[in-house]
């Protein structure tokens, strides 16, 4: 199927960009990756914003960002409850920023800003979302680049088939694709695959991916498994799908060997030392209902959980953030989770 054809029109510059960055134990980065963002904010050539998520780091990181703020009211800070998660935190950012053209990227740098510059320009001749698109990884291993590649070539099929490869939450958003995207309420979030299915008119820009700057990552394998997990099982019901047609598959395999066993038994072949094939077809039977059932289970577990309607994620602190900006205009699903917030003047 060919993608849809959006008219575009162009528009002038944003009158504020937001640069929305989630951070988990990044103590190590956070003083290079300031100084790289004032660059990008006086190179910017329109207003622009920068709100740090801290999502419940272990280190002093937000020590550092609320001295920031504290210096510099461009730099908003939400501190989170505890850790919630690379998504949710990146969420709960979105939520604060404020801008025309907003920017979600990580904090270690991986996401060069400079790149910033030429999303705004595109976002300019009227894209309403511009994703980065790696198209080399420096300091990968090899492990992570093998992995990376199948992880985004599985996603495709299970995901969206637009989903665009290579590709991870580094992109610009327009405010109606933003606001698109805050009406999407599940808990179970893929970010990635939520602004691809939501559409409008989106391209990209290249860029080589560099090595973290300092730290280490905060996804390791385990992490990046369970990652992969939720974005199938939150998009898609082809995992249902599968278990049915294996256990199909399993079913047709019995139907085959009990008519073989019948023809033997007409032809007066020796029949009876079949417990063998005996064991392993009920071995094999069961086994698939187990795996159906516990899919089921995986997404039986998902509706018990959104039932619940929690708020997506607690806030334990704030420093520069307007409380009578977006959270007190749109008394949505998400609003209810800032009544944990206390809010501390940022001065000393
Ligand atoms: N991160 C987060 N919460 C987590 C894990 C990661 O906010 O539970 C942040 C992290 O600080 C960084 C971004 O998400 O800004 C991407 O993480 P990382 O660079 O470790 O992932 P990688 O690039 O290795 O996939
Ligand atoms: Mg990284």
């Amino acid at each position: 199927m060919r993608a849809t054809y959006h008219p575009l029109v162009p528009r002038g510059s944003p009158g504020l960009v937001s640069v929305v960055i989630p951070i988990f134990d990044e103590e190590e980065t956070l003083p290079l990756l300031f100084s790289r963002l004032d660059r990008l904010l006086s190179e910017l050539g329109c207003k622009g914003e920068v709100v740090l998520v801290n999502d419940g780091s272990s280190d002093r990181s937000i020590d550092l960002l609320l001295a920031r703020a504290s210096v510099d009211d461009r730099y908003k800070v939400i501190g989170l409850a505890r850790n919630f998660g690379h998504q949710i935190a990146s969420t709960a950012g979105l939520e604060i920023a404020r801008g025309d053209a907003i920017v979600l990227m990580d904090a270690d740098l991986q996401d060069p800003p400079e790149v910033v510059v030429e999303m705004v320009r595109k976002y300019r001749e009227g894209y309403d979302v511009v994703y980065a698109r790696r198209i080399a990884r420096e300091g990968d291993t090899v492990f992570k680049r093998v992995t990376a590649w199948l992880f985004y070539r599985l996603m495709r099929s299970l995901v969206h088939r637009d989903l665009p490869v290579d590709v991870g939450d580094f992109r610009l958003m327009s405010r109606p694709c933003l606001d698109a995207l805050r009406s999407m309420k599940e808990l179970h979030r893929f970010l990635r695959g939520m602004v691809t299915w939501i559409g409008f008119a989106q391209t990209h820009v290249d860029f080589v991916r560099p090595a973290r700057v300092a730290g280490v990552t905060k996804y390791p394998l385990r992490k990046m498994l369970l990652f992969a997990w939720n974005a199938a099982i939150s998009f898609s019901v082809l995992p249902l799908r599968l278990s049915f047609l294996a256990g199909l598959a399993l079913v047709a395999t019995a139907v085959t060997y009990a008519m073989y066993s019948l023809w033997r038994i007409f032809t007066g072949a020796f029949v009876v030392p079949g417990w063998m094939s005996l064991i392993m077809v009920n071995c094999l039977t069961s086994g698939a209902a187990m795996v159906g059932m516990g899919i089921l289970g995986e997404y039986v577990g998902r509706i018990f959980e959104e039932v619940k309607k929690r708020p997506l994620y607690i806030t334990s602190l704030t420093a520069n953030v307007e409380t009578a900006g977006r959270l007190g205009e749109d008394p949505s699903w998400l609003s209810h989770s800032f009544d944990a917030r206390v809010e501390r003047p940022t001065s000393g």
